[in-house]
């Protein structure tokens, strides 16, 4: 009985697999159809849009950071306090770092397309996002040997597929020559979502969460590193991946963000 069951079960199984892949072919057919019919959509108003996922009044909306802001931090300033005064966080709490900027301010729109680009695979906002960037960090990009992408855990990173930073940093090293070091910074081990977390949580949260390979040691000792990510909010995170390349001897590690968080109440000196 089994002797003769299997042929036919073979034959069905075979059938099925034929049929499912002709499945998937009309499915990805009807996908690409459906791409050429259906226009892009902002991903922050959901207009239609040509090209690139955002609409240019969206674009408008968001909050462009410019001078006068802190030259350490890149915290926008009300005022100008002169060129060499430092923001009052840079002062209490100085960073590893030495240099962060920033495309944009941390509000609704800027928080759309960062959600979009790290959870909803719109990895077509990348290149609007990356120049804008490209432009805010003109002058650590200038003095930088290589660009870091804050890295995922891998496990993080096999679940979402790619890193956004890494998207990020792709489309600066594209713009202005300076190659990509991505495998340099690792995460050694996973660390909690930052989200909800204190200051002091964040910190703790991160510390010794990343580390340089050592075989990779050579990507950064000696070199200036513009670290790559898509937000700061206490900065926690590239404190703690700017120390692992100070300790694996990079000459020097500045920060280029996308969206910062601005706390408008720390005004000044
Ligand atoms: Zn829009």
């Amino acid at each position: 009985m089994d002797a003769e069951a299997t042929p036919s079960r073979t034959i069905s199984g075979h059938l099925r697999g034929v049929l499912g892949a002709c499945r998937g072919a009309w499915r990805q057919a009807a996908r690409l159809a459906l791409d050429v019919a259906l226009p892009t959509l902002c991903v922050a108003c959901r207009e239609p849009v040509d090209g690139e996922g955002v609409c240019a009044s969206c674009w408008a909306k968001l909050s462009f950071i410019a001078k006068p802001y802190c030259p350490r931090l890149g915290i926008p300033f009300v005022y100008d306090p002169g060129p060499e005064l430092l923001s009052m966080e840079a002062i209490a709490n100085p960073p590893a770092y030495a240099r962060a900027r920033a495309a944009v301010r941390y509000d609704d729109v800027a928080r759309t397309l960062v959600h979009a680009l790290k959870y909803q695979d719109r990895t077509d906002l990348a290149p609007a996002m990356g120049r804008w960037m490209a432009r805010a960090g003109r002058e650590l990009i200038e003095e930088a040997d290589a660009l870091v992408p804050v890295p995922l855990h891998w496990r993080r990173g096999w679940s979402r597929r790619y890193n956004q930073s890494g998207a990020l940093a792709r489309v600066i090293a594209w713009q202005s020559g300076v190659k990509v070091a991505s495998e340099a910074l690792r995460r050694v081990r996973p660390t909690q979502q930052q989200i909800g977390l204190s200051r002091s949580q964040r910190a703790s949260n991160v510390q010794g969460a990343f580390k340089v390979a050592d075989h990779r040691r050579s990507e950064i000792a000696g070199r200036r590193v513009l670290l790559v990510d898509d937000v700061l909010t206490t900065g926690a995170t590239v404190d703690a991946c700017a120390r692992a390349l100070l300790r694996a001897k990079a000459a020097s590690v500045d920060v280029l963000v996308f969206a910062r968080v601005v706390d408008t109440h720390k005004a000044p000196i």
